[in-house]
């Protein structure tokens, strides 16, 4: 993956129409760019800021089904839920894996009442499904959570649901999509959408931020894949284009790694103002999370609530022995869900809303794709490419996705191991790794990365800045922000030289970072109020 050999093609095509051009590279839009290399048509794929800076880097990295939408009644959303579930793991075992998670139960009625619900959950879940759930003693409940509050202890319910790390899938998808013969750019912004003489989209004008320079380009087809900016490229088309769109918020605490010292997973379905609350083991430590508040308006990197800290804090502390405070908090990062507005919804209780995914056609002919979950976004970029067929008059070709093997596939890689995230592009960065004894280099002690992976970012993923690398090629950012801001001038030194950039561009890069990475160690925190939530 080479930007500039990218721009190169995009230059060659000229005022070729491509078949299908997709505005964004989340879940969605990198999703749909698979579906249509796959299916042998040609696709364009653009996107403003980097590959998953929007929400896709953001979530609770859960590959389920979701018992929450179980419990609301939405069992065709959960059985979708399951079944793609079933084909990521089967799909993208080197990123996918089964993971246990224990709802604690301090109630007399909690351990039939979840036990019942769990099993339902496996049912649903057929011949896709994970391992099945069961009632624990006290005894198994601990054995599993060493660290759980004991006091008041009843038991518990275990079930199984899956866990990923969601910036390296969507990079593996940008590679796949890329293998199938795609054409994708970052940093390449939608700037307008360009019309026919009656009116039909027929492309779009792309500004490389790099550059400045613009690239018009023709489309059979044009996906607006835009996540929580979805109206902002339906008023490109129809400045009066009605709000799609409710984003809410959700932030998520990173700890150390003792807090949970388990395999396994707490979920507690609900918290005291209704919500469900997860503490997970990830890449070493322990994310807590998440909250669900309603927003104004949509922004790549929202401060979290003080509210928000309080309540994931104190709900954890309830449930764990050792109660963590701010100190503990190695990285909070916040996302934000693009939740598709009913009419007549009543949009200020977002937890409400629904997670189904929605396909617009606007008078125009452009197509939007919008809300969902990353779990099911193979399901919602077929939907969208049958529609888009329909559309855009293309030929009928089957969506071949279910069974397609994702960029870096590998079975059997230990997710506690080095490199393991990478699959069989593993092997790759060892064999960079041994060139020289400076890219074999461990960044930093507290965190695994080496520096090979640096220029394997840019190499290979397209990385263009020291985030790229630290935030979505590497979840440094995320895992824990002083050790990253830490590691940011070796990243840009490395960064500098695959790039051809002077120590100026370097220093720069180390600077931006810093700030960046301060908004992800609670130094800044939004000073409002958030909105207040409608309660049932
Ligand atoms: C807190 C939280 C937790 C979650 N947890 C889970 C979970 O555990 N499991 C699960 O299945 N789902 C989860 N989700 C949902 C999931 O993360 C989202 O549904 C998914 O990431 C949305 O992807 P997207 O591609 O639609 O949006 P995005 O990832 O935001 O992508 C949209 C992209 O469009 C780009 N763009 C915008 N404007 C332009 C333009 N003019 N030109 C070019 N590009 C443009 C943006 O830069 C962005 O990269 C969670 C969501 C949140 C917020």
């Amino acid at each position: 993956m080479n930007r500039e050999e990218m721009i190169a093609r995009v230059e060659q095509r000229g005022a070729e129409p491509w078949d299908v051009v997709v505005i964004g590279g989340g879940a969605t839009g990198a999703g749909v760019a698979v579906d249509a290399a796959t299916r042998g048509f040609s696709v364009l794929l653009l996107e403003r800021e980097d590959f998953a800076k929007g929400t896709s880097s953001r979530s609770t990295k859960l590959v389920h089904g979701g018992v929450r939408y179980l419990e609301q009644g939405n069992i065709s959303l959960v059985m979708e839920a399951l079944k793609e579930r079933g084909l990521l793991l089967q799909n993208a075992p080197h990123l996918v894996h089964d993971l246990p998670f224990v709802v604690p139960n301090y109630s007399w009625w909690e351990t039939p009442f979840y036990g019942i619900g769990m099993k339902v959950y496996d049912v649903l879940a057929g011949k896709y499904g994970f391992g099945k759930s069961r009632i624990l003693s006290k005894e198994e409940t601990l054995e599993r959570l060493p660290t759980l509050k004991q006091e008041g202890l009843r038991g518990g319910v275990v079930y199984h649901d899956g866990q990923f790390d969601d910036a390296r899938l969507l990079i593996d998808l940008i590679k796949t999509a890329v293998d199938h013969g795609a054409t994708v750019a970052n940093y390449m912004p939608v700037v307008e959408l360009t019309k026919d003489d009656e009116g039909f989209v027929n492309g779009v004008v792309a500004q490389d931020s790099e550059t400045g320079r613009k690239f018009s380009v023709q489309a059979r087809v044009v996906v607006n894949a835009t996540g929580i900016f979805t109206d902002e490229i339906r008023r490109m088309d129809d400045a009066q284009a009605k709000t799609m769109v409710q984003p809410s918020q959700g932030i998520h605490l990173v700890l150390d790694g003792s807090f949970l010292r388990a395999n396994s997973a707490i979920m507690v379905p609900h918290t005291s103002d209704g919500r469900v609350l997860f503490a997970i083991p990830w890449h070493e430590h322990t994310v807590v999370g998440t909250t669900d508040t309603p927003i104004d308006a949509p922004s790549y990197e929202p401060l979290p609530f003080e509210q928000e800290i309080e309540f994931v804090l104190d709900t954890a502390g309830e449930y764990l022995s050792h109660k963590p405070t701010r100190a503990d908090v190695l990285s909070v990062y916040v996302g934000i869900r693009p939740l598709v507005k009913a009419a007549g919804s009543d949009s200020s209780k977002t937890s409400a809303l629904s997670r189904d995914h929605t396909i617009h056609i606007d008078q125009s002919g452009l197509l939007t794709i919008v809300g969902g979950k990353w779990t099911t976004y193979r399901h919602m970029a077929e939907d969208t490419m049958n529609h888009a067929i329909t559309l855009g008059k293309l030929d009928d070709k089957p969506c071949v996705t279910k069974d397609l093997k994702i960029h870096g596939y590998k079975k059997g890689m230990d997710p506690h191991g080095d490199l393991w995230v990478y699959g069989s592009d593993a092997e790759k960065i060892q064999a960079l790794a041994q060139e020289s004894p400076e890219l074999a280099q461990q960044m930093n002690p507290q965190l695994p990365q080496i520096a090979a992976e640096v220029v394997w970012a840019a190499r290979e993923e397209m990385a263009r800045t020291v985030e790229d690398v630290l935030a979505r090629r590497t979840r440094a950012l995320f895992l824990n922000a002083h050790s990253a801001v830490a590691m940011a001038p070796e990243a840009a030194r490395l960064l500098a030289r695959e790039l051809g950039k002077d120590d100026a561009w370097a220093n720069a890069q180390v600077a931006q970072f810093t700030e960046l990475a301060a908004q992800y160690m609670l130094e800044k925190v939004n000073p409002g109020k958030p909105p207040e939530e409608k309660k049932d």
